[in-house]
């Protein structure tokens, strides 16, 4: 036999990739300020603040209310409102679809909970917004519902806490979604009147028309840190302006340091800062 023909059997190929590969996939994730590759249930045992640095990533609407009620205990309002699709609107889908499906991915019938619990044994009718339903956009529904909120705080005299996150309204729904801002605001005046405190928790991103309502009409207006907060997006501002933004701008911090927040403050203190928040109101008023 030839010296250069090959005798021994060829190296027997390994098993295929997906065999050899450990699954990790999914349980660690990156965090995006410090690039610290943490595990994911470290950072969900942490609500979502990154262990190494701080950071806050966004919590899911039901989280939020587990980590602002005691015990993790809440009754939900209002779960059979839906949105009619009032313009029988279609982008690159048809909105109804767009809907449907957020709807089935995260069992919610749009992109807010409006709910009632204790918060440090208080009563109070407490909102919280989900990102993941289409920007947490306001339409109709979520508009309704934070008007339901708002006059069941005000009938039932129970402090109100709204935690905002969102892209502003939902252009789905065009002038709907717009007519909203008028209605939200005009119940908290008149929660206003009937001095009940609110308090507005803006978290990362509150923007639009979201902002341009309840958002900025709290008691007191408190983001956490990092928070992208603004009304217009900084690019339609530049052009708008024709300056160069300075750094930081429409963040939590450089917010409160120009006058717009009441404070900044860091999840793990949330829950007792409004707490105490509302121990100093309603010792200013008899409710
Ligand atoms: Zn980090």
């Amino acid at each position: 036999m030839a010296w250069f023909k090959r005798v021994k059997k060829p190296i027997e190929s390994p098993a295929p990739v997906e065999e050899r590969r450990v699954r990790t996939e999914g349980l660690w994730i990156k965090c995006e300020a410090c690039r610290a590759i943490i595990w994911k249930k470290d950072l969900e045992s942490n609500w979502n603040v990154c262990p190494k640095c701080d950071h806050h990533f966004r919590l899911d609407a039901k989280r939020r209310l587990d980590l602002l009620l005691d015990n993790g205990e809440w009754a939900e309002h209002d779960t059979a409102l839906f949105s009619s699709d009032p313009l029988e609107f279609v982008d690159t889908k048809p909105y109804k679809k767009r809907l449907k499906d957020a709807q089935e991915k995260l069992g919610m019938s749009d992109a807010i909970l409006t709910a009632e619990g204790r918060l440090g044994g208080r009563p109070v009718i407490c909102c919280s917004m989900e990102f993941s339903f289409i920007g947490g956009s306001m339409g109709a529904v979520v508009g309704e519902k934070v008007t339901r909120a708002i006059e069941m705080s005000t009938s039932r005299r129970l402090p109100l806490v709204i935690v905002s996150c969102s892209g502003g309204a939902r252009m789905m729904e065009g002038a709907v979604s717009l007519m909203q801002l008028a209605k939200v605001s005009a119940a908290l005046a008149r929660l206003d009147e009937a001095l009940i405190p609110f308090i507005s928790v803006l978290t990362d991103p509150t923007t639009g028309g979201v902002t341009a309502s309840y958002a900025m009409l709290g008691d007191l207006n408190i983001a956490e840190p990092g928070a992208l907060i603004g009304f217009a997006g900084p690019r339609v501002i530049e052009q708008t302006i024709r300056q160069k933004l300075p750094e930081g701008f429409q963040r939590a911090e450089f917010l409160l340091e120009h006058g717009f927040l009441d404070a900044v403050v860091h999840r793990k203190d949330l829950k007792g800062y409004i707490a105490s928040a509302f121990d100093f109101f309603l010792s200013q008023h008899e409710l």
